[in-house]
């Protein structure tokens, strides 16, 4: 069995590539490093079942041999990247996803799709279950994240009516781990990163918005399941514990025994004031559930991070080949 897995150096669809090798899949990883970074597949590099192609999947995608899976997990992620690369987040949602599809039919392959719980917007349903609409605002400056990804889910929904393809969505809720890029502005990161340092912990708002948070192997374990299941309508994956912004912080500021103080910043707009999957088919239809609870899943992150802030500066962005990417534009 031989899976394509798009954005393969980012920090989830590295963690995927190991799972699905570890279960004994041929991998292909494609990726431009727009937001990832080759040292997130560097300890796969050389592997035989295991083969990298630096490309960007708004253009057509050339795959040589059989694949029976393509995992379309392509896309800035982080607030603050898609924000810095609105366009190339748009692009990769409908082309790069119009692409992947194209491919997955081509070689009759099942086709996931990374969908996220951005799709609800700032919710007026809580907890979010997947028959909820969402509540988005489509010009607003998340827009260009919300609106690519609800246009990926009806185009996949579109190649498995219209042509009878295999096609799987998972809505991701914030998910965190070892990989994840220091800089990449997302709480969890941030947070950490700040703590470690001493660095005044940076609260948006009154801190009081609320976030699920999962654990990457909670996270790529319920995609694996997913991926081997029957179920084609969008699924929801993330842990339903919620904490505050500023549960949070306490959090990291007590695991890291950092004495960083905290700073309020004004709150990003369109912020999502709550969020927390509903995940009763994901425990019903894959026998899904969480494991890891955040203070664990914060001892398996911090030396990570640990490590980073020790190694170089933590404060540069490893935001490499953006500009190659932004010329096409
Ligand atoms: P990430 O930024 O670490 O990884 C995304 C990867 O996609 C990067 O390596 C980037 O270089 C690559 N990429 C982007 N555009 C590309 C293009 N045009 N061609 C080829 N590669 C491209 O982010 P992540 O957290 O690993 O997110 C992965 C996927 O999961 C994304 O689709 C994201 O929308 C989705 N998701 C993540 C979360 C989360 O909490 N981490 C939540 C919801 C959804
Ligand atoms: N946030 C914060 N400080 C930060 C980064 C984020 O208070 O340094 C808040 C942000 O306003 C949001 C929540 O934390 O309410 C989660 O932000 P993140 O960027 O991680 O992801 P989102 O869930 O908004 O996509």
């Amino acid at each position: 069995m031989r899976v394509l897995i798009t954005g393969a150096a980012g920090f989830l669809g590295s963690h995927l590539c190991d799972r699905f090798l570890a279960e004994g899949y041929e991998v292909v990883g494609m990726d431009n490093f727009i937001t990832g970074h080759p040292d997130n597949v560097a300890h796969l590099m050389g592997r035989p079942d295991f083969r990298f192609i630096q490309h960007d999947v708004t253009n057509y995608i050339y795959v040589e041999g059989p694949l029976d899976g393509v995992l379309h997990f392509a896309s800035p992620a982080s607030p603050v990247d898609y924000l810095e690369q609105p366009i190339p987040t748009l692009k990769v949602g409908s082309l790069g996803t119009h692409k992947a599809l194209g491919l997955a039919k081509a070689k009759g392959a099942r086709f996931l799709l990374a969908s996220t719980s951005e799709v609800y917007g700032d919710p007026q349903v809580h907890p979010q279950p997947e028959s909820y609409w969402g509540h988005v605002n489509p010009v607003g400056p998340r827009g260009v994240y919300d609106e690519a990804k609800r246009f990926a889910e009806a185009m996949t929904m579109a190649y498995h009516r219209y042509h009878g393809m295999q096609t799987r969505i998972v809505r991701i809720f914030n998910t965190y781990g070892p990989r994840m890029r220091p800089g990449d502005g997302r709480v969890v990161s941030n947070f950490i990163v700040q703590a470690l340092r001493g660095d005044p912990i940076s609260i948006y708002g009154d801190g009081s918005q609320t976030r699920s948070f999962t654990y990457v192997d909670d996270l790529v374990d319920g995609i694996y399941r997913l991926f081997h299941s029957d179920r084609v309508e969008p699924t929801n994956i993330g842990n339903p514990n919620e904490f505050t912004v500023l549960e949070l912080a306490e959090r990291v500021l007590a695991q890291t025994e950092s004495s960083s103080a905290l700073d309020r910043l004004p709150l990003p707009e369109d912020d999502p004031k709550v969020r927390q999957p509903d995940i009763t088919i994901a425990r019903a239809v894959l026998g899904w559930e969480p494991r890891v609870e955040l203070e664990e899943g914060l001892q398996r992150t911090i030396p990570h991070f640990r490590r980073l802030v020790e190694g170089h500066d933590a404060g540069a962005r490893t935001l490499a080949g953006a500009a190659d990417a932004a010329a096409p534009v």
